[in-house]
């Protein structure tokens, strides 16, 4: 019998771990440990509505405070796990040890940092959490000019909200378009164009030198093209990379993530490992990948929890993604590398169209912009491995959902 469960790390995956716990009934303690000083929130809206100051901190928790007050849950938040002893099946915190039967690791990941001069004055932020947004907020309100380095979501996202802020906004990318890493050149294109229509400034292809500053602040961004952009403040979105040293200090498997089975089984049967640290297999685009979403999160959750309550669920569905910028809603399903071709699908003008990627003629993956129907039937035709006609997707005449 599972009697103690604990759950390294709090944020959505946790949440959703406890969540689904709590709904199966199961009778054993529950211990949550978390390194930040919140209950399990979620992370989207920080570059979207939490940053433009639309949303208050309590509607971040992903579930209120009364529903962690049941006497079989233990919470410990600004508590970190620091090591796993495996053979005596403790984790260590510094306050002191915790045993557990099973254990699920939901340590997340956490921002790729620049390494340059100028790295560490003032006004250089990340935004992975409240506290990081609370800073960026606090400068955004004295600043004319912002300078984001990095032209992915996130960069993207803090573009869209500080233009409608009313600040001088210019991104930095070292790639020659937007998005590059997720979507294809025609959907990367009409955001530039959405972007540079509002009066966002985009240096494409252009790499950073160094920060300049004055006064201990920072004044100013270096460019491989050596120039030097004005800043107030700097936002920098590089990517993260998961949190996965506790796992390896502990002797289990990593490969770009916490290597897990379809069952979010670590190669240890008492650990499980969940989230955005965790890579997983996929039966859809074979090999292992490793998902950066809430989806992702949620669902893997879900299957750690029915593993510990000793159901057997299987975990291996076409991810999903979304994206706010200004009135835009991008929706991604499923994953386009490896496409071969691309079938744009709708009318770019309209801004509301989708980009469909093809591989060897199976559909693999949807970048669906303001088409919330394309996006959810592409995503029922991706799961169910369908080929269809190139024509006919392109075709907004013909329903997807004819096409499986
Ligand atoms: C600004 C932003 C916008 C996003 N927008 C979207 C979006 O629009 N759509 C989407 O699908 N996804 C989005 N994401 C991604 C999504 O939020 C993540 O995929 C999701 O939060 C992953 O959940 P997780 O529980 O695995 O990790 P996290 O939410 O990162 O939680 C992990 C927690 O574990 C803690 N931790 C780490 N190590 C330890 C330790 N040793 N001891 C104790 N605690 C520890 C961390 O501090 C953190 O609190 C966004 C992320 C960010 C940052």
């Amino acid at each position: 019998m599972v009697e103690r469960v604990v759950v390294a790390g709090a944020g959505h995956a946790a949440g959703q771990t406890v969540a689904s716990l709590k709904q199966k009934n199961f009778d054993g303690e529950i211990v949550l440990v978390g390194d930040e000083p919140w209950l399990p929130y979620q992370r989207p809206p920080l570059s979207k509505k939490y940053l433009a100051g639309e949303l208050p901190a309590e509607r971040l928790l992903f579930k209120p405070e009364r529903f962690y007050d049941e006497p079989n849950f233990d919470l410990r938040l600004s508590t970190r796990v620091t090591s796993i002893d495996r053979s005596r099946r403790r984790i260590a915190t510094e306050a002191g040890h915790v045993d557990y039967d099973r254990l699920i690791l939901a340590t997340g990941s956490r921002v790729r940092r620049l390494m340059i001069d100028g790295a560490d004055l003032e006004g250089v932020h990340y935004l992975r959490n409240i506290a990081d947004v609370d800073r960026i907020r606090t400068d955004l309100a004295s600043a004319r000019k912002i300078v984001i380095i990095g032209a992915g979501y996130i960069g993207l996202e803090v573009a869209a909200v500080a233009r409608q802020l009313g600040l001088e906004v210019h991104v930095v990318e070292m790639a020659g378009r937007v998005m590059s890493r997720v979507v294809s050149p025609p959907v990367s294109a009409f955001f530039e164009r959405e972007h540079a229509g509002r009066g966002v400034k985009l240096s494409l292809s252009t790499g950073i030198a160094g920060f300049t500053g004055r006064d201990g602040r920072v004044a100013g961004v270096k460019t491989s093209r050596d120039e030097v952009i004005a800043a107030d403040l700097i936002v920098v979105g590089i990517g993260i990379q998961p949190n996965t040293e506790l796992a390896a200090e502990a002797g289990l498997e990593i490969d770009n993530g916490i290597v897990v089975d379809d069952r979010c089984r670590t190669g240890d049967p008492r650990i499980y490992a969940v989230g955005d640290c965790s890579a997983h297999p996929s039966r859809i685009y074979g090999g292992r990948i490793r998902l950066e979403s809430v989806h992702n999160a949620v669902e893997q959750a879900k299957t750690a929890a029915a593993g510990v309550c000793g159901e057997d669920v299987v975990y291996d569905q076409v991810p999903w993604f979304w994206s706010d910028q200004y009135d835009i809603k991008l929706q991604i399903a499923g994953l386009s590398d490896g496409y071969d071709r691309f079938v744009i699908r709708g009318d770019k003008r309209s801004r509301s169209f989708s980009c469909l990627y093809l591989a060897e003629g199976r559909l693999l993956a949807v970048d669906a912009v303001n088409a919330p129907r394309d996006f959810m039937q592409s995503k029922s035709l991706i799961a169910a491995g369908a080929t269809p006609d190139p024509d006919r997707l392109a075709d907004p005449d013909t329903a997807l959902s004819d096409l499986g």
